[in-house]
């Protein structure tokens, strides 16, 4: 019998959406299944004394990677595109986030962080870094070229997200990229919002990007993932930090990453197509003041995301025009297909109010009403417009007692 094909083995420069199906898969090694086998794993057994002495073998130890995590890595990879060298997999996005900033920085140095971070990153600067004596200075994210002005002479790296995931600010990436490279720093993009299908941010610059792959990898609200992937640059520093951290990720978690990647494509191109036509019929709501997306044409992110970006995923914000806080809630309690709940990215839609006027540092956030952040999931969008509305209808009820 002849072997099956292998997918993988297909001609170079195929097109991200084939990439995504046909990367690490190594049929033949997986005697003939689409599908690589959750291999559970710790001891990996050496033939003979002197393979042992000269740890000879692919794998050595089961925290060091398994047939299950290379197929992963090699498809994240292939994502990533040819300036990727390497991708770590880690327990959670926090954990990438974490394990990055350990790798690149020591005692005495100095980060630059945008100040639209995810709390828990700012979290970890504010707690162990400075613990550690690490300083953190926050920048406005509209800040480009003009970041140069914050560096000194111990500015170790440049930590960017784009968009901001509760306010959707749009920084200019190359601009803050090729200022911290004059000035021999490392730029690491927490890329989670776009994931590398809509935004290649090793391509634009950046030298660690990061993935919490608890979202549209996983895709599916039921892992826990992070991913680190780097350029030839970054990559040494930071598979060592994963191995003296001790750093790996779940066999389960594994594998439904990978899942969860192959239907990447298809998801995201939902999620945008409806997230676009909810912001847009947001737009027009009487009771909402500005939608905060940045594939709005009259967003102040567009042009950048426009030049840097090959789509939106499903995540925006919405500010509301002033209201008292029980319409808010009425409108939180009212809605039933948009769930209350935190991590973003899986299939369903989700709604919470958010404030970001409790820990910015370097800018002011002023709304001028109350904010929501929507998730936008795989629902039918006419059903999700109806949820809004029924929301809308008792908002506007609860205001007016
Ligand atoms: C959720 C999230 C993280 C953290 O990911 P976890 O897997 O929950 O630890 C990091 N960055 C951004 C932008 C996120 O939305």
């Amino acid at each position: 019998m002849k072997p099956p094909k292998d997918a993988s083995s297909a001609s170079k420069s195929l097109d991200p959406r084939t990439e995504l199906v046909t990367s690490g898969r190594d049929t033949m090694a997986q005697k003939g299944f689409v599908n690589p086998p959750i291999v559970r794993g710790s001891t990996v057994l050496y033939p003979t004394a002197e393979d042992l002495h000269a740890h000879r073998g692919e794998f050595q130890y089961g925290r060091h990677g398994t047939p299950t995590t290379k197929a992963l890595q090699e498809a994240l990879m292939a994502l990533e595109g040819p300036q990727c060298a390497g991708v770590g997999l880690t327990p959670s996005g926090v954990s990438a986030i974490s394990t990055a900033l350990l790798a690149v920085l020591a005692a005495g140095d100095h980060l630059l962080v945008i100040d639209s971070v995810y709390r828990p990153t700012r979290n970890f600067c504010d707690g162990l870094l400075k613990r550690f004596g690490i300083e953190t200075t926050y920048f406005d994210p509209s800040i480009g070229v003009g970041i140069e002005a914050l560096f000194k002479a111990n500015t170790k790296a440049v930590l960017v997200e784009a968009p901001g995931s509760q306010s959707f600010e749009m920084p200019d990436i190359p601009a803050i990229a090729a200022v911290a490279h004059r000035k021999n720093a490392l730029v690491i993009d927490d890329n989670t919002w776009a994931t590398p299908f809509f935004h290649r941010s090793l391509d634009q610059g950046v030298d660690i990007s990061l993935q919490a792959a608890t979202k549209y990898i996983g895709g599916h609200s039921d892992i826990m993932f992070g991913t680190i992937s780097a350029n030839a640059q970054a990559w040494p520093v930071i598979s060592e930090a994963i191995r003296l951290l001790g750093v790996c990720a779940g066999p389960d978690d594994v594998f439904l990453a990978l899942r969860g990647l192959r239907t990447l494509a298809v998801r995201l191109a939902h999620h945008q197509q409806s997230g676009l036509e909810i912001a847009r019929w947001l737009a027009e709501r009487p009771e909402v003041l500005r939608v905060l997306h940045p594939a709005l044409e009259d967003d102040p992110g567009h042009a950048i995301w426009k030049r840097d970006f090959t789509g939106a995923s499903g995540l925006f914000s919405v500010v509301l025009k002033p209201a008292p806080q029980q319409a808010v809630d009425a409108f939180l309690d009212t809605v039933k297909l948009f769930g209350m709940g935190y991590s973003w990215g899986g299939y369903e839609s989700l709604v919470i109010p958010f404030d970001c006027t409790e820990y910015r540092s370097a800018t002011k956030w002023n709304p001028g009403g109350p904010t929501l952040r929507l998730h936008i999931g795989l629902e039918h969008v006419e059903d999700l417009k109806a949820d809004l509305a029924a929301g809308f209808a008792a908002f506007n009820a609860a205001a007016a007692k």
